[in-house]
């Protein structure tokens, strides 16, 4: 099997790699050729950890396997970051375990790769103005990918804890790009193109705030509770996701149906706008991603890295 380490992968995995990784497997779900196995994530009543593991089959790339890992909060007195995994691709031929790979920073990639894709095919046209909510770690990958679209021409900010948006606003100026931290009202009236990448329990961006068009994608709910949008919100904007089912049980989208605002038919896969299938924002004056995060991303974006590993001497053969 190949191995290549974490520290191997900010030399070898880029943005656009990454981008061009996701968008084929949203492409391949929607073609009915890749599909994910259900998600397992327990709390594992060990150092307050939810370990779970996330996994799926693409037919088409023949990427075959699986991301294990977490959230173990109390990292830092390691010297480690809290969120760990790590992914393992199998032959699909022979079932043989074929590669294990850091997944710390290819989470980090493929999640930004997937608000990128979202903004590619469901921005309103001549979108220039970016509107970040969120400014965690996460939150830095988001804006590096959106801008790499080199659409916006600035940037405006805002963060539940407001001393946190200075690291953005450095992250913004490396990338050229004009910063301003505002209150949720200004960046709801202003931005063409909103990015929510937060840990929020409870509605962040109202209703009222959102001034069309505007494409909104909603990164940070990943999980039974959590919760950015407003489901008046929701429920007035034309919806999309990476996986439906995920979307509804565990993505921003499930609160809305539970309230019974939206039906399952009204939210669609992004793979089909990318292949065509579907026309995308067509006339809707407010357009949202839900981006829940996928297993078959995460293979998606492993096997890449092998590859370029391989390609050049960077991956370590080990005999199992
Ligand atoms: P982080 O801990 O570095 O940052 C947390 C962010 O959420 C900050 O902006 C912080 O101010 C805000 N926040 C913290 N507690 C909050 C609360 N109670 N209410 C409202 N806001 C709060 O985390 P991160 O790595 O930047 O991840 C942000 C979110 O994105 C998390 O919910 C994480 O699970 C999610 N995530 C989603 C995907 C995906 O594929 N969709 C992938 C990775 C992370």
């Amino acid at each position: 099997m190949w191995v290549v380490p974490e520290s191997e992968i900010a030399g070898l995995m880029t943005p656009e790699a990454a981008f061009d990784a996701v968008e084929a497997v949203f492409a391949s779900m929607a073609r009915g050729e890749a599909y994910n196995f259900p998600v397992v994530r327990e709390a594992i009543g060990h150092e307050d950890a939810l370990y779970g593991f996330k996994g799926g089959f693409d037919r088409a790339a023949l990427n075959l396997g699986l991301k294990a890992g977490g959230y173990w909060p109390n990292n830092q007195k390691h010297g480690l970051i809290n969120h760990q995994s790590t992914v393992f691709l199998f032959d699909a031929d022979t079932g043989k375990v074929a590669a294990a790979v850091g997944g710390n920073l290819l989470t980090a990639l493929r999640t930004a790769a997937s608000s990128a894709i979202s903004i590619k095919h469901l921005a309103p046209a001549g979108a220039e103005v970016l509107g970040m909510i969120g400014a965690g770690h996460q939150a830095q990958f988001q804006l590096r990918s959106a801008a790499a679209s080199g659409r916006f021409t600035r940037v405006l900010g805002w963060n539940p804890h407001p001393e946190m948006l200075a690291r953005l606003g450095e992250t913004a100026a490396e990338l050229g790009l004009p910063f301003e931290a505002v209150e949720l009202d200004r960046l709801g009236a202003e931005a063409d193109v909103i990015i929510s990448i937060t840990s929020a329990f409870s509605p962040l961006l109202l209703d009222v705030h959102v001034k069309g068009p505007t494409h909104i994608a909603a990164m940070g709910t990943d999980t039974k509770g959590k919760q950015e949008l407003d489901p008046a919100l929701v429920a007035r904007a034309r919806l999309f996701t990476d996986e439906l089912a995920q979307s509804l049980s565990i993505g921003e989208f499930q609160h809305a149906s539970a309230q019974n605002l939206i039906s399952d038919s009204d939210v669609t896969a992004i793979g089909r706008v990318i292949t065509g299938d579907h026309e995308g924002r067509g006339e809707a004056e407010i357009t949202i991603f839900d981006g829940t995060g996928v297993g078959l991303q995460d293979l998606a974006v492993a096997a890449a890295v092998v590859e370029l590993a391989r390609q050049q001497g960077k991956a370590q053969k080990v005999d199992i």
